[in-house]
């Protein structure tokens, strides 16, 4: 029975081919054959593809940072660590982690080396950027990575009370906020108070020339600003927590700016 009607098709599929036109033959085979080089290709890219070697078992870290290590770095030991790993993030080189043991382990406390106050920018990932792990930095986010009372609050008991050494302020390429600011846009007529407030935090590191308006399309201009806001933000920590700067000038503790670069992922650290 299954012998016949297979028979039955194989000779309806032959004669069809046979009544074909010779062009619409030559087509599919051209369009079968492509789609078949296509697939052949996919799968030698996938096997050649660097990216998914696997690094052996012993470079996998599992620990985190104890309050000894913490103790004995000192701030400039940390920002060499963070420029080390930055380089390695340029270079798409970052360190495999365990992260299930690390978060087992550091549930009972944490020694971070270091507070990062970055943009709330998407593509500023804090902890790829600087090659780091679970219990090695506090982060605060606030968009123009501005300061303000919670922030600075935040920033003391990273410092004072859990022994961070390090305090980083993050601007980076291309930041919305800073170009709000340069452009002035007028967010309290559209109802965002908050925003508005923010945006004047910015404002006054825009420098105004005489006849000239500033433009975020100005690239230089706008990264100079960048630098400027970075620069305004520790001058404000400095003066409204003397108990950090006080610890500054003890050379315990480092507040240091820095700028993230979105298109080549180096971070330049400003002296
Ligand atoms: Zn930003």
């Amino acid at each position: 029975m299954f012998s016949k009607q297979f028979r039955y098709y194989s000779q309806s599929v032959i004669y069809k081919i046979k009544y074909m036109k010779t062009k619409t033959v030559i087509a599919s085979l051209i369009v079968g054959l492509s789609i078949l080089a296509s697939c052949k290709e996919k799968v030698s890219v996938e096997i050649s593809n660097p990216e998914k070697e696997v690094k052996p078992p012993e470079t996998i870290i599992k620990s985190v940072l104890t309050a000894e290590e913490q103790a004995l770095m000192s701030p400039e030991e940390i920002i060499n660590r963070l420029q080390k790993g930055n380089e390695n993030f340029v270079n798409n080189d970052l360190t495999q982690r365990d992260h299930s043991e690390q978060r087992r382990i550091s549930a009972i406390g944490q020694y971070p080396k270091a507070i990062v106050l970055s943009c709330v920018d998407s593509r500023v990932p804090v902890e790829d950027v600087f090659d780091l792990g679970i219990g090695d930095v506090f982060v605060a986010r606030v968009a123009g990575n501005i300061e303000n009372e919670e922030i600075i609050g935040s920033m003391e008991f990273a410092t004072v009370v859990a022994g961070s050494k390090v305090v980083i302020i993050l601007g980076h390429t291309a930041c919305g906020a800073v170009k709000h600011a340069i452009d002035n846009t007028d967010a309290f007529s559209l109802g965002l108070n908050s925003l508005q407030g923010l945006l004047n935090e910015i404002r006054p590191v825009v420098e105004m020339k005489e006849g000239e308006v500033p433009s975020s399309k100005d690239e230089d201009f706008t990264n100079h600003v960048i630098h400027q806001n970075v620069q305004k933000t520790i001058a404000d920590i400095r003066e409204k927590s003397p108990k950090m700067k006080e610890m500054e000038q003890n050379n315990t503790l480092k507040i240091i700016g820095a700028v993230y670069n979105m298109k080549t992922g180096e971070v330049e650290f400003l002296e």
